[in-house]
């Protein structure tokens, strides 16, 4: 007919190797494959690198009409796109960036049958006209790209999302694909219900990652620590340091440049031709470090991406598994670094207090935050850990990470948790208020300062019991015990409170035990407590 495409009708194995120039389908792609081209839904969730995007790719171009792929990564858009022509593939994207000229063509391409695969934003869809224009050609399918961002508890949510339901009852006919690498059973179940896939097969790889390795270490000078990580392992190898905010990451760049280091940064408050220069030396380019917000990375394909290191607590396991998922997509070893603090748990537990989001909000963002800590203070395998969290039984330890590679030895810091229980308890009694970590170490430690003196603290029956350990070891202590939910960090000042899972250590019905490694390095930094 006219305007079909060269690969229509053809078998999925041919357009593989023909277009693709692979060998053999990975997992679950083949028989995603000829689920969609049998006019079926289906709802994919498979790691990142997995290779999710032929998954719709091969059907669109084997299917009568045009395969709508909605995307939330305008910015990526075009580099699919090229990379998509490249392999003869008729491809083109609608979005903000075409003139009007440009976007008459691509209409008028999709309306005569001439496009395989056509790039959409979610967003497009609610311009005025979108709806009809795809009304005057033949669709072959609708893939939605990051499903994950329909989900409001997700991390990645985008209002546009949710109207994609619609698509259900606009295309009764036309097989819809939803696919994602970040899924958790609640966010696959939300991925379901609110993009209307109730008949749906779903497709769920195993998220293991086997090639990276996962190692989290207590920070005490980040940026040095980061500085020796890369130099020890990764010298000349690419990589992607996550920070939180904008100003460390531009500082992270800096010192990652004065140390020899090849970095560039790249954060949302940067001019576009200043992010595209940086992205476009990251990908093509060997060995570019670069130093991000979480603005950075989705739908980036570098394979070999050696290092993802984050020197600031991610928000979620889901960020920080998506993040870390980024390295190693060539199957090569590749590790997963993490240096997080007491700080950065006082941080974040400020930020989701003083956030514009209402009590169900904030309750939600304190479950993700616990279930980072419990990452970063487990004394098990981290695997295990990542994989029971996306609702997967793995077997046995792994054997490729911090803790299998080398058990922390434990330590039993019962005794000084009392203490420091007890401290801000008689604290609070004694003097009508509490304090955060600082003030406590220092009552714990006998540290004279102004604070202490004027609010004559030094006469508190807990003064200096706690001598014998370090700033960094009571910062450690303070820090598990924040962690495992013992204590809570409330208000703009992270004023320290024990919760009811205090009360068994208080009485001494429960031990408290901790790594030893933290105790002996500390965390948070050495030095006065703040
Ligand atoms: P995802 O979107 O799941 O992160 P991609 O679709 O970007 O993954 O694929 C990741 C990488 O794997 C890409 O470089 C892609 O070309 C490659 N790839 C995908 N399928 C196959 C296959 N069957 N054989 C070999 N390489 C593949
Ligand atoms: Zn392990």
């Amino acid at each position: 007919t006219a305007g079909s495409g060269p690969q229509q009708g053809r078998d999925p194995r041919a357009v593989l190797a023909e277009v693709f120039g692979y060998e053999a389908f990975r997992g679950e792609q083949e028989a995603i494959i000829r689920h969609v081209i049998g006019g079926g839904d289906a709802v994919v969730l498979m790691p990142t690198g997995g290779g999710k995007s032929i998954c719709y790719q091969i059907p669109a171009l084997v299917c009568e009409g045009t395969g709508i792929v909605l995307s939330p990564l305008v910015a990526l858009m075009h580099d699919q796109v090229a990379a998509l022509r490249l392999a003869g593939v008729r491809a083109a994207a609608l979005n903000s960036a075409l003139s009007l000229d440009e976007r008459r063509e691509v209409e008028r391409q999709y309306r005569a049958g001439e496009l395989d695969v056509l790039y959409l934003a979610p967003e497009r869809l609610s311009a005025a006209g979108t709806v009809e224009l795809l009304q005057q050609g033949k669709i072959a399918l609708f893939a939605i790209d990051e499903a994950h961002c329909v989900s409001q508890w997700g991390h990645d949510f985008r209002p546009d999302y949710l109207r994609l339901g619609a698509l259900a009852e606009l295309w009764p006919d036309v097989p819809r694909i939803a696919l994602t690498a970040t899924a958790t059973p609640e966010t696959h179940r939300e991925i379901t219900e609110r993009l209307h896939l109730g008949d749906a097969e779903h497709f769920v790889s195993s998220f293991d990652r086997p090639n990276i390795r996962y190692r989290i270490e207590p920070k005490q000078n980040a940026r040095a620590q980061l500085i020796s990580f890369i130099g020890g392992d990764h010298s000349g190898e690419a990589g992607i340091v996550y920070a939180l905010s904008r100003k460390r990451v531009e500082q992270t760049a800096k010192a990652l440049q004065d140390a020899g280091v090849d970095a560039v940064a790249y954060h949302a408050g940067l001019p576009p031709e200043v992010r595209e220069r940086a992205q476009n030396r990251f990908l093509r380019e060997d060995g570019v470090v670069v130093v991000a917000t979480i603005a950075f990375g989705m739908g980036i394909d570098k394979p070999d991406v050696r290092f993802v290191a984050h020197i600031d607590l991610p928000k979620s396991v889901e960020g920080y598994y998506q993040e870390t998922g980024r390295a190693g997509r060539d199957g090569l070893p590749s590790e997963a670094w993490m240096a997080y603090g007491l700080a950065d748990v006082v941080q974040q537990r400020q930020l989701i207090e003083s956030g514009d989001g209402d009590q169900a909000t904030r309750a939600n963002q304190t479950r993700h935050l616990d279930q980072m800590l419990g990452l970063c203070e487990g004394v098990g395998c981290r695997r295990q850990f990542l994989l029971r969290y996306f609702g997967e039984e793995a077997a046995e330890a792994c054997g490729n990470c911090d803790v299998c590679l080398n058990p922390p030895k434990l330590w039993d810091a019962t005794v000084p948790a009392q203490m420091l229980l007890s401290t801000i308890i008689r604290t609070q009694r004694e003097r009508n208020r509490t304090y955060a970590a600082g003030q406590h170490i220092d009552v714990l430690r006998g540290t004279t300062s102004d604070r202490v003196t004027q609010m004559r603290l030094d006469e508190l029956t807990t003064w200096g019991i706690g001598a014998k350990w370090s700033v960094a070891q009571w910062r450690g202590i303070v820090r598990h015990l924040l962690a495992t939910g013992m204590l809570e960090a409330r208000g703009e000042w992270g004023v320290l409170a024990p919760t009811e899972a205090a009360k068994p250590v208080l009485r001494g019905a429960e031990e408290v035990w901790m790594r030893e490694e933290v105790l002996a390095r500390g965390a948070g930094g050495g030095g006065r407590a703040r």
